[in-house]
């Protein structure tokens, strides 16, 4: 996975745009805050939504459902934009992961194959944007080894990524973070609303497929 994740962080400049701000420095930083403006938050001001296509929906819903009473994830790949993200595809752990009730492994080799065609098909290669996975029961905040992979593809990514947890308890239950490693000992975790739907990522024509022309000039 570190392939794909570095390969992507390096096309991550702008050609869609990579928002860079200086935020004034905070001492006290709490771990998890509410920025959804759908309940009368303030967002995080580098990710005021996080936009999600119906075929990355489609995906992570039917991952979930496929193994119901386990662990599993992907990968989230898109553009981000004017402190906007936007999730164009979603991926699976892969045929060789290996899939336990709270814990979940993916195959690396599937993964950053898949990400990798994925991403080609479109008239703007995508982006790494972050990850997805199924918690347990309610939990819907982070483990220690979550902390770890989060921090990682943040870094990788160049700012901050997107953590997105499933659960079903019992309905099928999305809920997303913006994860803000800009701080020196911990992470911070904005929950930010997801708009759902085609007609949220189509700007910039960030979701349109490549045509020959595209392809043959690459
Ligand atoms: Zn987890």
């Amino acid at each position: 996975m570190k392939d794909i994740v570095q390969a992507y962080a390096k096309n991550m400049l702008p050609q869609i745009g990579l928002i860079k701000q200086n935020l004034p420095p905070q001492t006290q930083i709490p771990r998890y805050t509410d920025g959804r403006a759908s309940k009368g938050h303030v967002p995080n001001p580098k990710c005021k939504n996080i936009y999600m296509s119906n075929r990355a929906f489609a995906q992570i819903y039917c991952e979930t459902q496929d193994k119901a009473k386990k662990e599993t994830g992907g990968l989230l790949l898109g553009h981000f934009w004017e402190n906007d993200w936007y999730i164009i595809e979603s991926g699976d752990p892969g045929y060789n992961g290996i899939f336990h009730h709270a814990y979940h492994e993916s195959d690396e080799k599937y993964v950053n194959h898949v990400c990798a065609i994925l991403s080609r098909i479109y008239k703007h290669p995508l982006h790494f944007l972050g990850m997805w996975h199924r918690h347990p029961g309610q939990l819907d905040t982070f483990s220690g080894t979550d902390d770890c992979t989060n921090k990682k593809y943040a870094k990788n990514a160049g700012n901050g990524c997107i953590s997105l947890l499933v659960n079903k308890d019992p309905d099928f239950r999305l809920t997303a973070y913006y994860v803000d490693d800009r701080f020196e000992n911990s992470l911070a975790y904005t929950k930010t609303d997801i708009i759902f739907g085609d007609e949220h990522v189509s700007c910039q024509n960030i979701n349109e497929i490549a045509t020959q022309s595209d392809i043959d000039r690459r």
